[in-house]
Order: C-alpha cells, then sequence, then structure tokens
C-alpha cells in the first residue's frame, strides 16, 4: 500500500467505507490488491508449460524502497517436485507466493517457468498455469457454486460437487436449506476461515494446475480436518510443480527440499532427515513443534475425560 503511495488516513476511510457496505470489497482489492505497474510487456507471449518447472534466481525484492524482504534468494523446484518453505512469521514466504503469481515485480533477478521469465508472458496465461491457495481466502460476494466453479468456469455441477466432496465441505454445504446456491462473501454466509480455506482448496483441485501454491492452507482447521485435507493436497499435488509454505512441520517432511527462510535469506535447506542431523533452525523448529504438538495431545486427552 506504501508503494502505491495511498496515505493510511485514506485506508481508514475506505475501511469505514466498506464498513457502511459503501464499497464493495472485492472492488477495493481490485483497486489496491495488485498494484497498478503490473502490466504485461508489450510483445508478451503465452507461457509455455512443459514440465512446469519453477526458478527463483538471485531473487531480491522490496514492497518499500527502504526496506528489503527479499535478499538474494536461488532454488528451483524441479517440474513435479515439491519444495517447501518454512521459517518464522515475517521471513518473506508469502511474499515468494506473490512473485510467482506475479502481484509484485522482482526488484532484481527473476522468476522462470520452464526458462521463461515471468514477466515475458500474459499474466492470463501466467495464472491459468499456477493454482494458489492463500493464507487467507476472500471470496466472491457469489454462491459458493460460483467461488468453487471460478477454478475452471467450464466444470459441470458435478465436477464442482466433486470437488466440494474432496475439499472436505460437501456435507457441509449439502446441510445448508440452499446448499450450492447459498451467497457467501461479505453480503452472504459468513464463513469461518477454515470453510473458506476449503473452498480455496475445491476451487484449486477443479482448476488442477501444472503449479501448485499452498500458503499454510490448512493453518485454519482443526487438527483432524486438517490431515484429511492435507492427504487430499498431497494427492492433488502429486505429479505437480508444488511449492508449499507450512507452518505445521509434519506436513513438510516428505518435501524433495526444505528452504528455510529467515530474514529474506535461506538460512538453511535440504531434505527433513539432513536438517535435523544439521541440529540448526529447522531441527530447533521441528522440536518445538513436537512439543507444541504433545500439548495438545494432552489437552485433547484431559477435555475427553471430562
Ligand atoms: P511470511 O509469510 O513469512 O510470514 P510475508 O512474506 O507475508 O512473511 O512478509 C514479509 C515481510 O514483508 C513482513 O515484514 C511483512 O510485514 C512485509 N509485508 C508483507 N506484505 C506487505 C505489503 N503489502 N506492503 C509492505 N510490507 C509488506
Ligand atoms: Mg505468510
Amino acid at each position: 500500500l506504501m508503494q502505491l503511495g495511498i496515505p493510511l488516513n485514506f485506508i481508514g476511510f475506505m475501511y469505514r467505507e466498506i464498513r457502511q457496505g459503501v464499497t464493495d470489497l472485492e472492488q477495493m482489492f481490485d483497486l489496491l490488491g495488485e498494484p497498478a505497474e503490473i502490466v504485461d510487456a508489450p510483445n508478451a507471449g503465452l507461457l509455455d508449460v512443459k514440465g512446469g518447472s519453477v526458478r527463483f534466481e538471485d531473487v531480491h525484492f522490496a514492497y518499500d524502497p527502504d526496506r528489503q524482504i527479499l535478499k538474494g534468494i536461488t532454488f528451483e523446484i524441479p517440474a513435479g517436485k515439491t519444495v517447501a518453505v518454512v521459517g518464522p512469521s515475517g521471513a518473506g514466504k508469502s511474499t515468494l507466493s506473490r512473485l510467482l503469481f506475479r502481484f509484485y515485480d522482482v526488484t532484481s533477478g527473476r522468476v522462470t517457468i520452464d526458462g521463461q521469465d515471468i514477466r515475458d508472458v500474459t499474466q492470463e496465461s501466467l495464472r491459468s498455469a499456477i493454482g494458489m491457495v492463500p493464507q487467507d481466502t476472500v471470496l466472491f460476494n457469489d454462491s459458493i457454486f460460483y467461488n468453487i466453479r471460478y477454478g475452471r468456469p467450464d466444470a459441470t455441477a458435478d465436477e464442482v460437487r466433486e470437488a466440494a466432496r474432496q475439499a472436505r465441505i460437501a456435507h457441509f454445504v449439502e446441510s445448508l436449506p440452499n446448499g450450492y446456491d447459498t451467497p457467501v462473501g461479505e453480503r452472504g454466509l459468513k464463513l469461518s476461515g477454515g470453510e473458506k480455506q476449503r473452498v480455496a482448496i475445491a476451487r484449486t483441485i477443479l482448476k488442477s494446475p501444472p503449479i501448485l501454491i499452498l500458503d499454510e492452507a490448512t493453518s485454519a482447521l482443526d487438527t483432524n480436518t486438517e490431515r484429511e485435507i492435507q492427504a487430499e493436497l498431497d494427492r492433488v499435488a502429486e505429479g505437480r510443480t508444488t511449492m508449499v509454505i507450512a507452518h505445521r512441520l509434519s506436513t513438510v517432511v516428505n518435501a524433495d527440499e526444505i528452504i528455510v527462510l529467515e530474514k529474506g535469506r535461506i538460512a538453511e535447506r535440504g531434505a527433513h532427515a539432513e536438517l535435523i542431523e544439521k541440529g540448526g533452525l529447522y531441527a530447533t523448529m521441528w522440536a518445538r513443534q513436537r512439543e507444541a504438538d504433545e500439548a495438545e495431545a494432552r489437552l485433547a486427552r484431559v477435555k475427553a475425560e471430562d
């Protein structure tokens, strides 16, 4: 926002407008969500996806010129493989996903897909190749059906329902008086964070893109639902180039490579066993996660006894 030069009090104004229902939230995201300077190159071609291998090459990035967020990031997700990105909050993980989706352009370095700089292809062809389950899903002010089918507008009703089933949201939807026609979003039924994530997951399953970005895709779910959906996401990710940003480390154990991001730099990288062996930041995070999981399990047992 700062980059757009919009003063904070204007955002406050916008926020009040939204609260009063004057401005549509979607429109605000259209206005502010994507920086205006991202435009297709005059001679932009269509992205030609072969295997869908993704490369970040010495990527630097700043939202505001005086605050570097990514400080020289180089890694590759070979076609069909999974790379996990973990690290403390604020490290720049979601920023990586936004750069791959080209919500922003890199300050220096480049991002390529099958050797093509993503700045040289149309945004439409780029985004049709990538499915993203973001950290915070914003739904359209439309029906649940529309929100899922958005992933692939020519999908049949059966395909939409099947995607909903795989994302473990079908039961919930079918229990609503108006089922799939139920309006959601700002003016419709308010869905919980977990329900919104499942709608986004259904949308992505339907889209079935060659490249997947899962940004803490299951963070708003309870442990059991998370486990179920994780299994489904693992299946979806099979054979697709996948960048998974994870808050729960148990979901990254099988990644082909784990990248530990800290303050915009790669602090460690390797497979799970190598990083544990190394006894560094990842090993510490893993130990902390284990303690948290055990504490949660103890709490669940105490609750069950009540
Ligand atoms: P992570 O996903 O690892 O928690 P992010 O990539 O979301 O971290 O953010 C990295 C840093 O960039 C944070 O310090 C965050 O405050 C900052 N940041 C994120 N989005 C913006 C934005 N739109 N404008 C300015 N700074 C931002
Ligand atoms: Mg994030």
